[in-house]
């Protein structure tokens, strides 16, 4: 090959590196708010592509002794990458807004599995690696290797394929022991690969070894969470393997795999930072208890009654009001209301209803649920308003409307010492002079206690699955001969 070939190769492929970075970059700020951010989500896709052409840029500098392999090898990465985006076009156009974290879970489980695999490789051929790459490579496959398994015991108890959380008897000390034991294959596997020590295992065994036990780690790290807990430990697999890609990005010196994992990697944390105040838990309390699953706390007899109310009447009375606020919850998302939601929000508007809607940072359950959920309505953004910035307003509000929302709005949140939801700042609608509540029934909500609001004077109960009492408030208000603004 021509060196002034090779040359331009190189050049290319630092300029692609480059660019992908800063498009993960910009594409990420682009994130941030709901306006901008399918532009972003573009932007950092486009980002990828670039940066995956720029990986077919190093066949021109294979060595000799590869070339044979070269087409082979272009071949099975283009199958790969067809095979692969096929499958991610497929199930991210089919995938049901409710079943998104487990889809999450999935990709966050491929890119842990992905370093895990440059690791593998990079360790079985031995390229003479020095000792802090070594170290490194080690420490990206243990994470990647996590976050693999971990991931997808996630996505199983996400989609209820396991349903218990099954716990051994001195569970910690045994994590502790297999992550000790994957520790010195780890160190056992650097002096080996270093030449320092006589051998006594192969080294390729050691490899073998190293991922058996990490892998096992990551399943008996997640198996005793509840199945409830799995979005905030995806979040935490998810700065796993941001970082996991990071230190490979290292080992193969690319800038794209570098800037990519450490993006991911701060951004998982972050998020699982958030996401843990918002739910006034610790990242510890998420992982080594077992919350959600059987709440232990008690409660007392809940003074009031339950209140139930017809839909037409609630819609009505929302109809004759001049402020509603309206919560919205996992419910909705499970009904798949909000085409309906936004429909009688436009008659209550055309009747000069002053509406918008409060969202807690946790409804649902992944981050951000709601204002997809809202926002594939149509319903505009700036309707949209978060915690802090509406949860005064409650006081002066007409109607606060309710639907498939249960712990973000428990007041037991701000009085209940012994609940386990106390201090999670929550959403103030027992404030509103009159509260509605859709709900099927007496399910309880994620963390399986009570809410004391449904029983307050002002509160009333409309019981059914919210796109079908939706409808009925829609009928109801229609009825009184008004019609949505054009
Ligand atoms: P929630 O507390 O789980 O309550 C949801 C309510 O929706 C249930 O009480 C259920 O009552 C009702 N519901 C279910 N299907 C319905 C349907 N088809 N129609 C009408 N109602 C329906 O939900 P949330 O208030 O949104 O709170 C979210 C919870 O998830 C918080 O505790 C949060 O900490 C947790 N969490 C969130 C995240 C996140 O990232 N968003 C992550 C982890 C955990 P019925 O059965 O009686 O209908």
């Amino acid at each position: 090959m021509p060196i002034f070939v090779l040359q331009l190769a190189q050049l290319g492929i630092v300029a692609a590196d480059l660019t992908a970075a800063l498009m993960f970059l910009y594409g990420l700020h682009r994130m941030a708010s709901p306006v901008t951010a399918a532009s972003g989500i573009f932007v950092a896709g486009v980002g990828m592509a670039v940066a995956i052409a720029a990986s077919f840029l190093h066949a021109f500098g294979v060595s000799a002794a590869a070339q044979p392999y070269l087409v082979t090898n272009i071949a099975l990465a283009l199958l790969a990458l067809c095979i692969g985006g096929g499958i991610a076009w497929w199930s991210g156009r089919t995938v049901a807004m409710t079943a998104m974290p487990q889809m999450v879970a999935l990709y966050n489980g491929m890119g842990g599995g992905a370093a895990a695999a440059i690791a593998a490789a990079e360790l079985l051929a031995d390229k003479g690696h020095g000792l802090t790459t070594l170290i490194v490579t080690l420490l990206g496959a243990l994470i990647g290797a996590v976050s693999l398994s971990g991931s997808l015991i996630a996505w199983a108890k996400l989609d209820g394929v396991i349903n218990q959380p099954l716990r051994l008897k001195g569970q910690q000390a045994f994590n502790a022991l297999v992550l000790v034991l994957t520790l010195a294959i780890g160190v056992y596997i650097a002096i080996a690969r270093a030449d320092t020590a006589p051998l006594l295992l192969a080294t390729p065994v050691a490899v073998y070894l190293f991922f058996g036990c990490a892998l096992a780690l990551g399943i008996l790290m997640t198996l005793p969470i509840g199945g409830a807990d799995m979005p905030v430990v995806i979040s935490i697999f998810n700065a796993f393997t941001g970082l996991a890609v990071g230190l490979e990005g290292f080992v193969l010196q690319s800038p794209a795999l570098m800037v990519a994992g450490m993006v991911v990697g701060a951004a998982g944390l972050l998020l699982t930072l958030l996401m843990g105040r918002a739910m006034n838990r610790s990242v510890a309390n998420v992982v080594f208890s077992n919350f959600g699953n059987v709440s232990k706390h008690k409660a007392g007899k809940i003074q009031g009654e339950l209140k139930p109310m017809q839909a037409g009447d609630a819609g009505i009375a929302m109809r004759y009001a001049t402020s509603v606020v309206i919560v919205p919850g996992y419910g909705l998302a499970v009904a798949q209301g909000q085409g309906k939601l936004f429909e009688f929000v436009k008659l209550l508007q055309a009747a000069g209803v002053s509406v918008r809607f409060a969202v807690h940072p946790v409804a649902g359950r992944m981050p951000g649920q709601m204002d997809v959920l809202l926002a594939e309505a149509g319903v505009p953004y700036d309707m949209i308003f978060q915690l802090e910035d509406i949860n005064d307003d409650f006081k002066t509000t007409d109607v606060a409307l309710v639907i498939g929302a249960n712990d973000v709005v428990n007041p037991a949140a701000r009085t209940d010492k012994a609940s386990p939801i106390f201090g999670m700042p929550i959403l103030n609608v027992d404030q509103a002079k009159q509260v509605f509540v859709i709900k099927r029934g007496e399910g309880k909500g994620y963390a399986g206690i009570a809410n004391t609001l449904f029983y307050g004077n002002n509160c009333n109960m409309v019981y059914g699955d919210a796109q079908t009492m939706l409808v009925q408030m829609i009928e109801a208000v229609r009825g009184l001969g008004l019609s949505a603004a054009a």
